[in-house]
């Protein structure tokens, strides 16, 4: 992937991706290597580092295989609040993961950082790499279910538009699964739909 320059950071691409292949199954790897390089796509396609869009691909589920003691050991740590625990692994992994890829991969660059963060419930106005990886992560190809196939046209016209109907989507998954909704994801809602109406 000659577009690619990790020169920066303190590991090659090699290192990387042999780190999180350890931290998950076979499954999640694969989406993992999915999510990549629709993150570089993406990138090229609006403009973004195609190099920390790799990272941010690679590492945005790094956490996703955590205990629930290193979720409760990170949130001590970094004086975090307690209440999240209540929110489980679906929220934890990015909203704490964050924290423990930095800690273990030595990542600082703040702007994947906190791309990792939000990348399940995404924000209001998120930067470009933040709303590619927020994207990338729905639409990786080996992603299967209803309204795939749009939200992958929709990813080739227009960014806005597109984490518009992933947040919608997935808000009437969670809704019908009678899912607790974290906050964030209703002010991302909220927010992209206005931007789009
Ligand atoms: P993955 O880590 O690649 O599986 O994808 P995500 O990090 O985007 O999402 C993880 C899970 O969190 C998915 O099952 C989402 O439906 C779910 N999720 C997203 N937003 C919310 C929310 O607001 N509340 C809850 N309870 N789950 C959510
Ligand atoms: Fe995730
Ligand atoms: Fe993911």
């Amino acid at each position: 992937m000659s577009v690619l320059d990790y020169s920066a950071y303190p590991f090659t691409r090699e290192q990387l991706v042999q780190n999180v292949k350890q931290r998950m199954s076979e499954k999640r790897f694969k989406h993992v290597l999915g999510v990549e390089k629709a993150c570089i796509e993406l990138a090229q396609r609006y403009g973004v580092n195609p190099t920390k869009a790799s990272i941010a691909g690679l590492t945005h589920d790094y956490a996703k295989e955590c205990s629930d003691k290193v979720f409760e050991q990170t949130i001590r740590n970094y004086n975090l609040d307690p209440q999240l625990l209540k929110w489980g692994n679906n929220i934890l992994h990015g909203v704490v993961g964050q924290y423990i890829v930095k800690e273990e991969l030595h990542l600082v660059d703040e702007a994947i950082l906190h791309a990792i963060e939000v990348h399940t419930t995404g924000d209001k106005q998120m930067t470009t790499l933040e709303k590619v990886l927020y994207v990338a992560d729905y639409i990786e190809e080996n992603r299967v279910f209803p309204g795939v196939t749009k939200a992958r046209e929709l990813a080739k016209q227009d960014l806005d538009e597109t984490v518009c109907f992933e947040t919608k989507q997935t808000l009437s998954f969670l809704v019908e699964k009678k899912s607790p909704i974290y906050p964030k994801t209703l002010v991302t809602y909220n927010y992209y739909v206005a931007l789009k109406q």
